[in-house]
């Protein structure tokens, strides 16, 4: 447990190293403040003690003269630590937000199935913004507190031992206080932080989902559900304020009786004639700036609890390893025909609930280069999940898929990818422009380029009937399309990424006939050449596939061509009729 700490914190540190001329020069800074702070109480002491019953003015303005100066220094210092020791907070999060969204980008499908988007944001906005909080303010606090509490303890004794004595017995007290309710607060703030993640969760999926609950007119479910949610929130967050305001109150009371004691032990001294008013007032002023630390401390614990609590859960999720990545000594996939082979292919998805579910089993398929292969089958019964074997979106559990020969594990899963593209039902727009969302097909793609693959896609047109062209912002602030529309830039975006492995999973089944119609052509341009993976649900699109299978999570039922299947098989039979009937 300890150990773990440690390596949680050193790990932390590790974040200062390229920063590190930042780090010291706010450091230097911030010790120039508390040595400038701890040196006026005791100017104080030397000009009401000596200068000024001495008459010793011209020292007296010298010293006037210094502490302007101090001052002066004092505001640089006290601007570099506040800008730039930010600045090095920004920097660091940076950096670590960065790692975390490389890590994230590696994750494979399972991962993104199993963790709720809204937990993924708030780790990336609000968890980071503690840490960063703490690695900037952490170090300060603990350095500058030291410091504080030493010189202002060893003035203390310098003026009157006796005094800083009585003080010093306090210490441990204040020492407990604070670590004891720390601790509460440490475990009320982990509370508050699981409970903002499910907050954050519970907005985003309703938030998003808010259209299919106004159509069920389902607004009062999803506030009663929301409201669980929200007063979840709400009590936890009272239960953090609580634990700080018990903090709070304690320390400064405990702040206090310091000032307290200062009073009473002085005022016995002065009485004893041990001690003068002018030291009581110095040892007074002292006490002051002996207390600033003790505040710092309990702020830097609260920083600490809610810093290395969100620091913990970074570590946590980078120490996810990607269940997918290229293995080493993993070659580019170049040059590919097409030849895609499954031997023996078994899949299972891994089931929160349910443990293991076996999807696929013991699938054996040839396709040569340029063929076209229909996949039918029962709703459910495994087809997109298929697909997403050959991309290598999730792993084949048994078995291989090979292309062109090649086992994909045996190759990058850029260069797999790259050679694999995919249309699916529902098109995914990026907010942004229509030009922008075609060029994700290939970035790099020229104007010229762009513009055919559109013309390609039957969307030119459109298009260049749009008041601002290509530059059309679509998506949540700009204007709507049709599902037709996005599909055809799906098309297009894959036409620039021409990749000789085509999916079509279910492409058109949000289209109505007519649109499906028209489009059925862009798709026959697009397949063309390429070996073509089609799952469609209106089984009139694979008539002319070169080949059909009909799969259910049995395996492969039936193979043929169209006509074949029409004669020998039942299922086929039952399926074509039973959509075509269906669609009249
Ligand atoms: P089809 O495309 O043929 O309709 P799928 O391949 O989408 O079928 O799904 C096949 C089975 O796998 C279904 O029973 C479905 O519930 C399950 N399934 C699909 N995706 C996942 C997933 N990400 N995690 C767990 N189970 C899944
Ligand atoms: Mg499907």
């Amino acid at each position: 447990m300890k150990e773990q700490k440690n390596h949680y914190i050193k790990r932390f540190i590790s974040y200062y190293k390229p920063h590190w001329k930042l780090f010291l020069i706010d450091m230097v800074c911030a010790v120039l403040i508390c040595l400038i702070d701890l040196a006026f109480p005791y100017a104080t002491r030397v000009i009401l003690n000596d200068l000024l019953p001495n008459q010793q003015y011209r020292y007296f303005f010298l010293l006037m003269a210094v502490i302007t100066v101090c001052y002066v220094l004092r505001a640089l210092c006290q601007y570099f630590v506040d800008y730039w020791g930010h600045l090095l907070g920004v920097r660091m999060e940076a950096d670590i937000r960065k790692e975390l969204f490389c890590h994230l980008q590696k994750q494979s499908f399972t991962f993104f199935d199993q963790t709720r988007t809204g937990q993924i944001m708030s780790r990336l906005i609000n968890d980071l913004f503690e840490i960063v909080e703490l690695a900037h303010h952490g170090p300060e606090d603990i350095f500058i507190s030291l410091i504080m509490l030493i010189g202002s303890f060893t003035a203390l004794f310098v003026i009157q031992w006796k005094l800083a004595l009585v003080l010093l017995c306090m210490v441990p007290i204040t020492v407990v206080f604070i670590v004891k309710k720390r601790t509460n607060m440490g475990q009320a703030s982990r509370k508050l932080k699981e409970k903002t993640g499910n907050i954050n969760s519970a907005l985003e999926s309703s938030i998003s989902g808010i259209r299919v609950a106004k159509a069920f007119a389902n607004e009062d479910y999803e506030l009663e559900k929301f409201l669980e949610d929200n007063n979840e929130y709400r009590n936890s967050k009272n239960g953090f304020y609580k634990a700080m305001g018990t903090f709070h109150a304690g320390v400064e009371t405990l702040a206090c009786f310091f000032g307290f004691f200062v009073l009473l032990v002085g005022g016995l001294l002065i009485m004893n004639k041990n001690m003068t008013v002018v030291d009581m007032l110095a040892a007074n002023l002292y006490v002051a700036s002996f207390l600033q630390p003790v505040r710092r401390l309990g702020n830097f614990v609260e920083l600490f609890e809610g810093g290395m609590a969100g620091f913990k859960r970074f570590v946590e999720l980078m120490n996810v390893e990607p269940d997918i990545t290229d293995k080493e000594g993993a070659k580019e996939l170049k040059n590919v025909k097409g030849d895609v082979t499954f031997s023996h292919v078994t899949f299972s998805y891994e089931d929160a609930e349910e443990g293991e579910k076996e999807v696929l089993s013991d699938i054996n398929l040839t396709v040569s280069a340029g063929k076209t292969i229909g996949i039918v089958g029962p709703s459910g019964g495994g087809k997109t999940t298929l697909c997403h074997l050959i991309p290598r979106f999730y792993e084949v559990s048994e078995g291989n898929i090979t292309i062109d020969g090649i086992n994909i594990k045996d190759v990058t899963l850029a260069s797999l990818r790259e050679n694999v593209g995919i249309v699916q039902q529902d098109v995914f727009l990026f907010p942004g422009t229509i030009r922008e969302n075609i060029l994700y097909g290939n970035v790099n793609a020229s104007e010229e380029e762009m513009i055919k693959a559109a013309k390609e896609a039957m969307l030119h047109d459109f298009i260049m009937s749009l008041p601002q062209k290509y530059d059309t912002i679509v998506g949540e602030r700009g204007i709507r399309l049709s599902g037709g529309q996005k599909q055809r830039i799906s098309i297009a975006r894959i036409l620039l990424k021409n990749p000789p492995i085509l999916i079509l999973d279910e492409a058109t089944s949000a289209l109505d006939n007519e649109t499906e119609a028209k489009i059925q052509q862009s798709f026959a341009r697009l397949a063309k050449g390429r070996t073509t993976f089609v799952i469609a649900h209106r089984l009139s699109t694979i008539k002319d596939a070169d080949e059909i299978i009909v799969i259910d999570h049995e395996g492969i039922k039936e193979t043929g061509t169209h006509e074949e299947l029409l004669k020998t098989s039942d299922i086929y039979q039952r399926l074509y009729y039973g959509t075509e009937r269906s669609k009249l």
